[in-house]
C-alpha cells in the first residue's frame, strides 16, 4: 500500500468502524477447526480500545475491521471457482507454495491476524511463566534475552513482515516473515509452529508510533496473553 491509498484507508475507516464491529459478530468463527471458503472473520474477544495505551483505538479498528476484513474477502474471491476452493485455511497455508500470490498473500493475512488477535488481551503482559518460562529459559538463558533477540528480528524486518517464536522439534527459535507469510508455509525460510507472533506492517503501529516501531515492538509484551502462548506451545 503506498502513502496515498494507507491515508484513504485510514479516512475510510474513520466513518465504518461502526457497522464493521456489528456485523463481524454475526459471522461464525474461524477458531479451533480450520475452516474452508467462504471464510469468515472471528468477532474480537475485546474491545477496540481495550488494549490502549499500548495499541489504540483507531488503529484497531481499522486494523481489525478493514485491513482483515480485506485479507479475508480477497482470499474468498482468490479461491472461488479454482481447484483451492475445497481446501482449509491450513492447506492453503501450508501448501502457499503451490497456489498463487494472492492465496499466498491473502490466506496468509488472514491466518496471520486470526492468530494475532488471539493471543492479546487486556490486562494481560507480564512475564511468562510455566512450560513456557521454561521453554524460554532454556533456549534464550532469560527472557529479557528473548525480548532483545524477538526485537531484533522485528526491527530488522524490511518493510512489510511479521516477528515470529516458533517451536519446531521442541526447539524455540526467533525469526521474522516478509508480508503476510508465516513459518508454516512451504515457502518460508523461517520454519516451525508460531507460538506468538508481531505484525510489524506499519498500518499496524504508525498511526500511535510513526516511525518508532521499537517503541510497539516493547508495548507488544504488556498486550501479551501468556496462556494462549502456553497453549499453542502445548499444541505444537
Ligand atoms: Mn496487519
Amino acid at each position: 500500500m503506498n502513502r496515498k491509498e494507507f491515508f484513504r484507508t485510514i479516512a475510510v475507516g474513520s466513518i465504518a468502524v461502526g457497522a464493521v464491529a456489528t456485523n463481524s459478530r454475526c459471522q461464525s468463527s474461524d477458531k479451533g477447526t480450520s475452516p474452508k471458503a467462504p471464510f469468515a472473520q472471528a468477532p474480537l474477544a475485546y474491545d477496540f480500545a481495550a488494549l490502549e495505551p499500548h495499541i489504540d483505538k483507531l488503529t484497531m479498528e481499522i486494523h481489525y475491521g478493514k485491513h482483515h476484513t480485506a485479507y479475508i474477502n480477497n482470499l474468498n474471491k482468490a479461491v472461488e471457482g479454482t481447484e483451492f476452493a475445497d481446501k482449509t485455511l491450513d492447506q492453503l497455508i501450508a501448501g502457499a507454495g503451490t497456489t498463487n500470490a494472492a492465496i499466498r498473500n491473502n490466506g496468509g493475512g488472514h491466518w496471520n491476524h486470526a492468530f494475532f488477535w488471539d493471543i492479546l488481551a487486556p490486562g494481560k503482559g507480564g512475564e511468562p511463566t510455566g512450560a513456557v518460562a521454561d521453554a524460554i529459559n532454556g533456549q534464550f538463558g532469560s527472557f529479557a534475552s528473548l525480548k532483545e533477540a524477538f526485537a531484533k528480528e522485528a526491527t530488522g524486518r524490511f518493510g512489510s513482515g511479521w516477528a515470529w517464536l516458533v517451536t519446531d522439534n521442541g526447539k524455540l527459535s526467533v525469526g521474522s516473515t516478509p508480508n503476510q507469510d508465516n513459518p508454516l508455509m512451504d515457502i518460508s525460510d523461517l520454519k516451525g509452529t508460531p507460538i506468538l507472533g508481531l505484525d510489524v506492517w506499519e498500518h499496524a503501529y504508525y498511526l500511535h508510533y510513526q516511525n518508532k516501531r521499537a517503541d510497539y515492538i516493547n508495548a507488544f509484551w504488556n498486550v501479551l496473553n501468556w496462556d494462549k502462548v502456553a497453549e499453542h506451545l502445548k499444541n505444537a
